[in-house]
């Protein structure tokens, strides 16, 4: 007979007390198998636990009298054949009075005749709140020796052990995750502390090891350019013979992951066909078991992280779990550490471009205080480099850095300004410079780059050209004058003959030729008064001697386009000391203008003032005009207004260079009084002859 109801209460009461408290899974099991044992006098029994989809996860196992400790995976035939799989399926408790009788009982070696033989069993599911949780099963030696007593009893623990195994079930749940989770925020910390990107990955394979206890890992990154993936790193005995192995998408486990996106685990690699030995033959490594996880990077596969050969148990799900969260995390630190060295690299590069330039450059702000100079900017300077950056670029000689204080908008909108000047140096030398200034993003802060670059031979070359020129010119005016007087001579011989038309062709022809004489003669002079040499052949002229030699000589051009050239000259006007032939062509120089801004039926007025010891001459016309910004330019030499959408122009730009060198070259002054499209007065200032 089973014990009274009094002892039956004190078991219940006892067993409850002792499961409140408890929430190890396995020491919970147990417990509750011993104390059934003991209250129905079995031998042998087993508590198997399940998930809710019924898959075993825990289990306990008495037989003999003897604890069994990890035998879920022999339990799974009793599930799926036996006694216990039938009360799970019908969710009712079952006495089996002889296991030798019974289709239900799952027979086994130990069951023959001459071993234990037929048994008495009792089995029952363990139920929490309608949730089927596990089940329990008793055995007694002695068939028939269970009643429907020893059934209700065990029913009513088992009730008293589901909720009890439930919530350490789930608390065993809850606290897998927690590991999990505490294994992937602490590899989160340790992978972003450093930008460097061997170190990420050696500390992303550190932290598996940790998490996992495995004896190896490695990590291998999808190769853009090839498609396949290149082990970059690894631990472990072999880890040197991984690093550089490459496998293609699909091949192996890490190529299977890689290509289907999703983690796996798996238990046995031998018996995978997705794994590929090769790589174990060349490291000598011995891959028993593999948990591989992919690498993302915003959604895409970039990599793998693998771990090898558990050192205690095998991977558990939980494996997984933290591959997938570091997986997940390493991609970003990844992403972030090559950004970084692709960063790192360009700035190498253009801090090498910089200080290996063959031309000096110095980094300004936009004040032009200097924060950089590259090595041949303090060679050409001659001032050391802790010395240029303390300096403004205006301090540097010849360079004149205000000129940009109203450029600095145009320098906004990415233009570059060049500009030439002489930069003095502290070696008193002065070197020509050709001056190229841009704004440039230098770590997110606008800065403006001068490079500057030494034109010496340049400007060498263009003096010998220049010379070369002029030498050309000198020896072309003996010549010419001979072409003149020849054609000076032919024209008086034909004028004799009275024949019109060869006249006029002879006419043609020296007018041409006195054009290009003076045109050599102003160039000459030009020159001449330029390297300093005083205007030699001073003699007293009048004034009306003057500007009727000049208009003579563009009269017919005048009267081609019916312009009316007046002369407004007093008689008492004073004789001026001059070079006649100089200023008689600064005179044609001023009509030929005249003439050819004027358009035409307008009118050209030639008028002399004197004052102290100076006359005054003007040529005013009723042209185009000159715009203000223009009227100091056009004296310098190869000036050129643009005229027209074209912008092109006929004539040198020479002609007013050379006026201005000849009447400064008489100690006189030019200048120029205008309106756009009210025509130009030029007027310049003569000595008077001494009396
Ligand atoms: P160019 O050989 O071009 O005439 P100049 O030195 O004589 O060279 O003149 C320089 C520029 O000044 C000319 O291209 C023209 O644009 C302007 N200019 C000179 N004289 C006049 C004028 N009388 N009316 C308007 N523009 C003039």
């Amino acid at each position: 007979m089973v014990n009274t109801s009094r002892s039956i209460l004190r078991l219940l009461i006892n067993i409850s007390r002792k499961l409140a408290m408890a929430l190890d899974l396995p020491a919970v099991l147990q417990q509750v198998l011993v104390l059934s044992l003991e209250a129905i006098e079995a031998i042998s029994g087993s508590i198997i636990v399940l998930d809710d989809q019924e898959r075993p996860i825990e289990s306990a196992i008495v037989y003999n009298k003897r604890l069994f400790k990890k035998t879920t995976r022999q339990l799974k035939a009793t599930l799926d054949q036996g006694l216990a799989g039938w009360v799970v399926r019908h969710r009712q408790p079952v006495l089996v009075h002889d296991t030798s009788l019974d289709k239900r009982w799952l027979r086994r070696p130990d069951d023959a005749i001459d071993q234990t033989g037929p048994k008495s069993a009792v089995s029952a599911p363990l139920m929490a709140r309608e949730r089927l949780v596990g089940v329990m099963t008793l055995v007694h030696p002695i068939p028939g020796f269970f009643t429907k007593d020893h059934l209700e009893l065990v029913q009513a623990i088992s009730d008293q052990a589901g909720i009890a195994v439930l919530n350490a079930r789930l608390y065993e749940e809850s606290q897998r995750q927690a590991r999990v989770m505490t294994a992937v925020a602490e590899s989160a910390t340790a992978i972003t502390a450093t930008l460097n990107l061997q170190d990420v990955l050696q500390r992303i394979l550190e932290k598996v090891v940790h998490a996992l206890q495995v004896e190896a890992v490695s990590l291998a990154l999808i190769d853009p350019h090839t498609n396949e993936l290149e082990f970059r790193a690894a631990t472990g005995i072999h880890a040197q013979e991984m690093i550089g192995v490459r496998l293609k998408i699909g091949q192996g486990v890490a190529g299977w992951v890689a290509r289907e996106g999703r983690g796996v685990i798996v238990p046995q690699v031998r018996q995978d066909p997705r794994f590929y030995p090769e790589i174990d033959d060349l490291t000598g490594f011995d891959t028993q078991a593999i948990a591989c996880a992919p690498i993302r990077l915003q959604g895409k596969v970039i990599g793998i992280l693998e771990a090898l050969n558990p050192i205690k148990q095998s991977f558990t799900s939980d494996a997984l779990l933290v591959m997938t969260g570091i997986g997940n995390l390493a991609g970003t630190a990844i992403h972030h550490a090559q950004l970084f060295q692709r960063l790192e690299t360009a700035h190498q590069r253009y801090q090498e471009l910089f200080e290996d330039s063959i031309d000096p450059i110095i980094i300004t702000d936009r004040t032009g205080d200097i924060l950089e100079a590259n090595r041949q900017a303090v060679v050409m300077t001659t001032i050391p480099p802790e010395e240029l950056l303390r300096m403004n670029i205006d301090q540097l000689p010849g360079i004149k850095h205000e000129i940009f204080a109203d450029r600095l908008e145009q320098l906004d909108s990415g233009e570059t300004i060049t500009y030439e000047t002489v930069l003095a140096t502290s070696e008193e030398t002065e070197i020509p410079m050709q001056v190229n200034v841009r704004q440039v993003n230098i770590d997110g802060a606008f800065r403006l780059q001068w490079i500057l670059r030494d034109i010496t031979d340049y400007k060498n070359l263009d003096k010998v050209r220049e010379d070369m020129v002029y030498m050309i010119y000198h020896d072309i005016q003996a010549p010419l004058s001979n072409v003149l007087s020849s054609l000076e001579l032919l024209d008086e011989m034909i004028a004799m003959e009275g024949d019109p038309s060869k006249k006029s062709l002879i006419d043609i022809a020296i007018r041409s030729a006195d054009r290009v004489e003076k045109l050599t003669s102003d160039l000459l002079d030009t020159k001449r008064l330029e390297t300093g040499l005083p205007v030699s052949e001073l003699k007293s002229s009048p004034v009306k001697l003057l500007v009727s030699g000049a208009i003579e000589q563009i009269l017919t051009s005048a009267r081609e386009k019916k312009l009316k050239v007046s002369v407004d000259i007093p008689n008492t006007i004073p004789n001026v000391r001059v070079d006649v032939d100089m200023i008689k062509r600064v005179m044609v120089n001023l009509l030929e203008n005249a003439v050819k801004y004027t358009p035409e039926g307008g009118s050209i007025t030639i008028s002399a003032d004197s004052q102290d010891a100076w006359v005054t001459m003007s040529v005013q016309d009723t042209g185009r005009g000159i715009p203000a910004e223009a009227q100091e330019r056009i004296f310098e030499k190869f000036t050129r207004i643009r005229e027209g959408a074209t912008g092109m122009t006929k004539g040198l730009g020479l002609g007013l260079a050379f006026c201005r060198m000849a009447v400064e070259g008489h100690g006189g002054r030019i200048w120029v009084e205008s309106k756009p499209g009210e025509g130009s007065r030029f007027s310049f200032t003569l000595p008077i002859t001494n009396r």
